[in-house]
């Protein structure tokens, strides 16, 4: 067994499970199990936790619709007994989500970015998305609402926001994406914010600003999980400087950084030398910073499909690969891009990016602060979780892949001189425990009695990808749900969400504000309960230290 919450590494023990929980044993020797399960020379685990993904809501939706051609070239998942069909491709159907994410011995996931105007199209697909819990961060970084508090400096009426919000969206966290510039490309062809100091325009706040005092509302809530952050200038060379300012902005406060490769590059107009990886100065300063965590978003080769609350990143990227596009705006709200994308190994930038995600993982000292994640499907499929374990696990396979590469990618890169491997326990972490905390989910990420029964069972195997990709067995909520690779059971699993208290006084002026501008009443506008197939409400000031 492998519980490294419990500090437990490798070590043969029983687990004892009733219903969907795991338990003491029982002190009366005489009690027999119902189900004993021999798990006798294989690998027990937590079952894993993806913290980031787009699996749900309407930009995914959209991308389904955009690549049929990958959907025809896939085979589809077949309809069984147990199972309803599915469709493959980079962005598979929400069915085949589900079933994709337990054969790999996934049973927690959370989509990174709905707009809240859509929640409801979220929750929908959840019910449609089995064999996982699930849940999703709402989107606030050019919120209207929440720059208008920031330009009148209102802190508590913000705070108020923030916490009706995730309750009327029956979301997780606070998301922040690219704060402050989606709104500018609402306004200009090609507009974005270039820093951390540029004011939006009408709005006369900073990203800077935005993310302070979302950082601090979040706080002040005591949420789960801390404010959720897509830096400013992602992709950009030359961004690491503003993702450093980004990290010095929370001055203390708790915040996680998301798919932190693609906002660790050197080169561009502020830096004297060409694009290359700034993966040391940027892990020096969350090694030493314990507020603040990251995700990687590890870029594999192959095709996939771009998808971002990142407005002008779509129309960026667009401009480069020069395949289709398609932008949405939700109103006061976001915004969003999507486009095809090929990572290629014999590319200088793709490259380095492959090799920069490896490098957060290998530079980071501290693995309870740093996730496995592709941000899927953008840096590549979540399928693609077993060859990052073999990548870190295995570094002469790291290396014989580091050799097809660009070769320019050993000067730009520290990436060849890294001699650091991966054991299980510390896979057990980037995968399990670490999200689980990471996330405030204190029944998750562990294997000690009051912990959901989602537990992992893998069969031993020299090729790490090999092992991680069939796990042998995989329990969800108690229940044996894939056993050799077979889907026996698809229950829908439960939806993860925060209610914050607020004064339901400062409601009115949401109120009077949603009136005047949105296109929907405000009365309608909370997701009701019926909506929730299988809801948990998440306590808000449950930070028990583990
Ligand atoms: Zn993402």
């Amino acid at each position: 067994m492998y519980d490294p919450r419990n500090g437990v590494d490798g070590e043969i023990r029983d687990i004892w499970v009733r219903g969907s929980k795991i338990v003491d044993p029982p002190t009366d020797p005489q009690v027999r199990a119902e189900t004993t399960i021999d798990a006798s020379g294989l690998v027990v685990m937590p079952g894993g936790i993806d913290m980031h993904c787009h699996i749900a809501g309407p930009k995914v939706n959209m991308a389904r619709k955009m690549r049929p051609e990958e959907k025809r070239r896939d085979a589809p998942v077949p309809r069984t007994a147990l199972t309803h069909s599915g469709t493959m491709g980079s962005v598979p159907s929400t069915f085949a989500t589900g079933y994709k994410y337990a054969g790999l011995g996934y049973t927690t996931a959370f989509d990174a970015a709905i707009p809240p105007l859509d929640a409801r199209h979220a929750h929908e697909e959840f019910a449609d998305t089995p064999c996982i819990d699930k849940g999703f961060y709402v989107l606030m970084g050019n919120n209207h609402y929440v720059m208008q508090c920031i330009q009148q400096q209102q802190p508590d009426k913000l705070q108020v926001f923030v916490a009706w919000l995730l309750g009327a969206a029956k979301g997780f966290a606070p998301k922040l994406v690219n704060p402050g510039g989606v709104e500018a490309w609402k306004h200009h062809q090609g507009g974005n914010v270039k820093g951390l100091d540029e004011p939006v325009d009408f709005f006369d706040v900073t990203p800077r600003q935005i993310i302070r005092e979302v950082a601090q509302a979040a706080d002040q809530l005591n949420l789960p999980h801390p404010v959720h952050i897509h830096c400013n200038n992602l992709g950009m060379p030359g961004n690491w400087r503003t993702t450093l300012e980004t990290m010095r902005s929370l001055e203390g406060r708790r915040g996680h950084l998301t798919h932190i490769q693609f906002h660790s590059y050197g080169g561009g107009e502020t830096d004297e030398n060409t694009f290359n990886s700034k993966v040391a100065e940027l892990a020096e300063y969350v090694n030493n910073h314990p507020n603040i965590t990251v995700d990687v978003g590890q870029v594999l080769f192959g095709e996939t499909t771009s998808m971002t609350g990142d407005g002008p990143l779509g129309y960026y990227l667009q401009n480069v690969y020069g395949g289709k596009w398609f932008s949405g705006d939700t109103e006061m709200e976001s915004g969003c891009g999507i486009t095809p994308i090929r990572y290629r190994n014999k590319s200088l930038v793709h490259a380095l990016q492959w090799a920069i995600g490896l490098e957060w993982y290998l530079m980071m000292e501290d693995p309870w602060r740093v996730v496995m994640s592709t941000d899927h499907p953008n840096g590549g499929s979540f399928l693609a979780y077993p060859q990052i374990v073999r990548l870190l696990m295995d570094r002469t396979y790291r290396q014989d892949v580091l050799k097809t590469c660009h070769p320019a990618v050993r000067k730009r890169s520290q990436l060849a001189d890294l001699d650091r491997q991966y054991s299980l326990y510390e896979i057990a972490i980037i995968t399990r425990a670490g999200p689980a905390r990471i996330l405030g989910l204190q029944d998750k990420g562990h294997l000690a009695p009051g912990a959901d029964a989602d537990i992992t069972v893998y069969t031993p195997h020299e090729d790490k990808e090999t092992m991680f990709a069939l796990p042998r067995m995989v329990i969800k909520s108690g229940q044996v749900i894939v056993d050799q690779g077979e889907i026996r059971g698809a229950p829908q699993g439960k939806t993860l969400h925060v209610a914050p208290a607020y004064d339901d006084d400062a409601e009115g002026d949401i109120r009077q504000w949603f009136e005047k501008f949105y296109s929907i009443q405000f009365r309608n506008y909370p997701v009701d309960a019926s909506y929730m197939h299988d809801p948990q409400r998440v306590a808000c000031g449950d930070r028990r230290p583990w």
